[in-house]
C-alpha cells in the first residue's frame, strides 16, 4: 500500500516501508487481528465463516510520501508473486492495495500487479482486492482482477467491513453463488481531500448505497481518486459491480458518475488561512478548537514539517494552546540529549523542503520525553501498534510542542495522552490532517477549523505543475459538457 504524491520530493525506498510496514508470512496475523483495517477484517472473516485456511504471504505499506523507487517496487512486486507461487494451492487470491501508487517505472503499481498474478495463475481462481477511497481508479485495475471493493468513507472507517466483504464475496464467488460485473466510469475531475461525513461526498454516497440496494447489485463506490498525482490515470471515478448483469452494471456506473459530475463545484471550498483561523479558534466560545493544516497531511505525502500554522501560534502566545505534532528528527534528538528541564535552541521544522514555511529559530524547554509508541483508539485503525520513534514534548513561550521522529497525521488523542495532555483543559490544538481525524474528534470537540495555505496537500490546485495529466480536467480548466471526456 503505498499513495504517492508524485510533487513530493521525499523518494520512497525500502527503509521507507520498513518504517511503517514490512511484514512476511506468519508474521501478518499478531500484526492485524483485532485490528480495525482491511487485513483485520479479512482474518475475522474467514475465522468466522469457518473452513477458510488463510495463507498469509506479504504485507508492506509506506506512508504517503513521494514516488517509489524503482528497485523497491520491482522488490516488493517479486515477493508478492514468489510468495504466491509458493502459498501451495489456492482457491482465491484477496488482497489489500490502496489504488494511487506510483513507482519510477509504473504509473499504476496496482494495475500492473494485478496484471502479474493474472498472468501467473490465469482466470480460474478469483482475485479480489481492497482499494482506498483515494485510488485513482484504471481499466487495467479492473480488467485483471474479478472484484474491487473502495472503502465509502472518508475518515475510512469502513475498511475493516470492505475486507470482511472482500472475504464473504470470494468464498461465493468459489462456491458459484455470485458472478460479479464491473465496471467503471472516470470522471475529468480532481477532488480535493473531502470528508463524506457531510457536503457533496456524502450526498454521492447515498445514491451509490441506493444503487446497491437494487436487485442484481453488489456494490457501488465513489472513488475522489487522488489529485496530488501528476499521472495520466489521475482523477475521481465509479466502480458498480452487479451480480452478472453487465447492463445494470453500466447503468449504476453511469447515474452515480452524474452525481459526481453535477456537484463538481461543491468539492473546490475555499479555508482560511492559519492566522485568519487561529484568530477565528481564539475567538470561539467553546473551546478546545481543533485547527487542522490540511495544506501539510503527511497522510497525503506532505512532509509534516511544515511551520506556517505553527509560527502562528507561536506568535500569538496564548496560554492553554497547543501543537500537536511537527516531525523534526534533529530537535527531538537534540531534546533527549540535554534531558527534562533543559533549554535548547531549535531550528524547528521546515527543513524537508521549501514548499512549507521556514524553520522556526526559538529556544524551547524539554517538558517530556517518550519512545513514541502508542495504541491506536481511532475508528480507523482502532488497536493498531503506532511507533513514531523518539518524540519529545517542548514548551515555546506559552505553547506546547509536540516534536515527533517519523511523520503521521493525528487521528485520535492518544499521542497527546502519552505527552500529559488532556486536550479538554486547552482552548485551541493544532494539528496536521485533513479528514482522517474527524473519525475521533468531530463529536469530541465543541469546533473544528480547516485551514488551508500552499502545501503539497492544499485545496488549492492552481500551484502543482501538473504535466502529465489529461486536460481538460476539473476545476484547472473549464469543462462545458461532459460527453465526450467520461471514459467508461
Ligand atoms: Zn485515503
Amino acid at each position: 500500500m503505498h499513495e504517492t504524491n508524485t510533487f513530493s520530493s521525499e523518494r520512497t525506498d525500502e527503509a521507507a516501508f520498513r518504517r511503517q510496514e514490512w511484514c512476511e508470512g506468519g508474521h501478518i496475523f499478531p500484526a492485524h487481528e483485532g485490528v480495525r483495517d482491511y487485513i483485520g477484517g479479512m482474518i475475522d472473516e474467514a475465522r468466522d465463516l469457518g473452513g477458510i485456511e488463510l495463507v498469509p504471504t506479504l504485507a508492506v505499506s509506506a506512508e504517503p510520501s513521494g514516488i517509489i523507487a524503482a528497485d523497491t517496487w520491482e522488490r516488493i512486486k517479486l515477493r508478492l508473486l514468489d510468495s504466491l507461487r509458493n502459498a501451495g494451492p489456492l482457491d482465491a487470491i484477496c488482497l489489500a492495495l490502496h489504488g494511487a501508487g506510483i513507482a519510477e517505472t509504473s504509473d499504476d503499481i496496482e494495475g500492473e500487479l494485478l496484471h502479474a498474478i493474472r498472468a501467473e495463475f490465469g482466470r480460474d481462481i478469483p482475485i479480489a482486492a481492497t482499494l482506498d477511497l483515494h485510488a485513482n481508479m484504471t481499466h487495467e485495475m479492473v480488467g485483471h482482477a474479478d472484484l474491487l471493493l473502495g472503502v465509502n468513507h472518508y475518515p475510512h472507517s469502513d475498511e475493516y467491513d470492505r475486507g470482511r466483504e472482500a472475504i464473504r464475496r470470494l468464498r461465493a464467488m468459489i462456491s458459484g453463488t455470485i458472478r460479479p460485473s464491473m465496471h467503471l466510469v472516470k470522471l475529468p475531475m480532481l477532488i480535493p481531500t473531502s470528508t463524506t461525513l457531510f457536503g457533496p461526498a456524502k450526498e454521492v454516497n447515498e445514491a451509490c448505497w441506493a444503487w446497491e440496494n437494487r436487485p442484481g447489485m453488489l456494490d457501488c463506490t465513489f472513488f475522489h481518486g487522488f489529485p496530488y498525482t501528476d499521472s495520466p490515470e489521475v482523477g475521481a471515478s465509479v466502480l458498480a459491480v452487479s451480480d452478472g448483469d453487465d447492463r445494470l452494471a453500466r447503468e449504476a456506473a453511469a447515474d452515480a458518475a452524474d452525481e459526481v459530475w453535477r456537484r463538481r463545484d461543491a468539492f473546490n471550498v475555499k479555508y482560511p488561512s492559519p492566522a485568519d483561523g487561529l484568530m477565528a479558534a481564539l475567538a470561539a466560545d467553546e473551546v478546545p478548537v481543533i485547527i487542522n493544516e490540511t495544506s501539510d497531511n503527511p497522510g497525503a505525502g506532505a512532509p509534516g514539517d511544515g511551520t506556517f500554522l505553527l509560527r502562528e501560534m507561536l506568535a500569538a502566545n496564548v496560554p492553554q494552546t497547543c501543537f500537536c505534532h511537527i516531525c523534526d528528527p534533529d530537535v527531538v534528538q537534540a531534546a533527549h540529549r540535554a534531558g527534562v528541564g533543559a533549554r535548547i535552541e531549535v531550528e524547528l521544522g521546515g527543513k524537508t523542503d521549501g514548499l512549507h514555511g521556514s524553520p522556526v529559530s526559538t529556544v524551547a524547554l524539554v517538558r517530556m520525553l517518550t519512545d513514541g509508541t502508542f495504541v491506536q483508539t481511532s475508528p480507523m485503525w482502532r488497536g493498531k501498534k503506532i511507533d513514531l520513534g523518539q518524540t519529545a514534548r517542548l514548551r515555546i513561550g506559552n505553547v506546547d510542542v509536540i516534536v515527533t521522529s517519523i511523520k503521521s497525521q493525528l487521528l485520535d488523542d492518544e499521542l497527546l495522552k502519552l505527552h500529559g495532555i488532556d486536550m479538554l483543559r486547552y482552548k485551541v490544538i493544532g494539528i496536521k490532517s485533513s479528514q482522517h481525524f474527524r473519525g475521533f474528534f468531530q463529536n469530541r470537540v465543541p469546533r473544528i477549523m480547516t485551514v488551508d495555505c500552499p502545501g503539497l496537500s492544499t485545496f488549492d490546485f492552481s500551484g502543482f505543475d501538473y504535466r502529465r495529466i489529461v486536460r481538460p480536467i476539473h476545476p484547472l480548466d473549464r469543462i462545458a459538457s461532459t460527453e465526450a471526456l467520461i471514459v467508461d
